[in-house]
């Protein structure tokens, strides 16, 4: 299964996207983790992300296509993969259907999470993720059983820069002008379906499976 998931910054794709790669056994590739892991580490390409990041605007399109393009073409994306994240322009659109063509690869469906502004800024600006394993809550919505300490790995919980309310209204901003476009582009592709992401985490996921058929 060969999927892109999308929907506004806080629609909940990295929660449903952690579901869905165990379901369909296949790798989640998000760019936006590859670059936080980027920085954690201190490479070149964690710093060349870094400031971006931090104003809530996009890494420019040569950077962020070559990570995809090589994450790609591994030996695990064969059979299948999720990305989560990208694409995020038409023109990224664009080069992921230049490199899928060149793998030899097709997508099978892209998935919508739609959800109002209003519920995104609250989403947003009570994420806490674990710094060791990435894990995501929400101090209301989903806290962890001891405040700032990850269930799954006991990890400490940070708020991540960009979910700190001055960054929040520029990823929305960039978002509505950037990738929204890309809705239309796949839906005169044939391949899209639109989930409503205000219902309940187990509905929303089950509702995805249900629009990519099998499992
Ligand atoms: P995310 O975790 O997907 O919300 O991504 C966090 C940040 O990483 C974004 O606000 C961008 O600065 C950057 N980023 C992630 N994916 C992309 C992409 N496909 N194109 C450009 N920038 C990206």
């Amino acid at each position: 299964m060969k999927i892109i998931l999308m929907g506004p910054p806080g629609a909940g794709k990295g929660t449903q996207a952690e579901k869905l790669v165990e379901v369909y056994q296949i790798p989640h590739i998000s760019t936006g983790d590859m670059f936080r892991k980027a920085q954690k580490e201190g490479t070149e390409l964690g710093l060349k992300a870094k400031s971006y990041m931090d104003q809530g605007q996009l890494v420019p399109d040569e950077v962020t296509v070559g990570i995809v393009k090589e994450r790609l073409a591994e030996d695990d994306c064969k059979e299948g993969f999720l990305l989560d994240g990208f694409p995020r322009t038409v023109q990224q659109a664009d080069a992921l259907d230049g490199i899928l063509k060149e793998l030899g690869m097709a997508l099978d469906r892209v998935v919508n999470i739609e959800v109002d502004k209003a519920f995104l800024v609250d989403r947003l600006t009570g994420r806490r993720v674990c710094r060791t394993c990435g894990a995501t809550y929400h101090v209301t919505n989903k806290a962890p059983k001891v405040e700032g300490v990850c269930d799954k790995c006991g990890g400490e919980l940070y708020q991540r820069n960009d979910d700190k309310i001055e960054t929040v209204s520029n990823r929305l901003d960039v978002y509505a002008a950037q990738t929204a476009p890309l809705i239309e582009y796949y839906q005169s592709k044939g391949i899209m379906s639109s989930i409503d992401g205000s219902k309940s985490m187990e509905d929303v996921l089950a509702d995805i499976r249900s629009a990519l058929g099998s499992k």
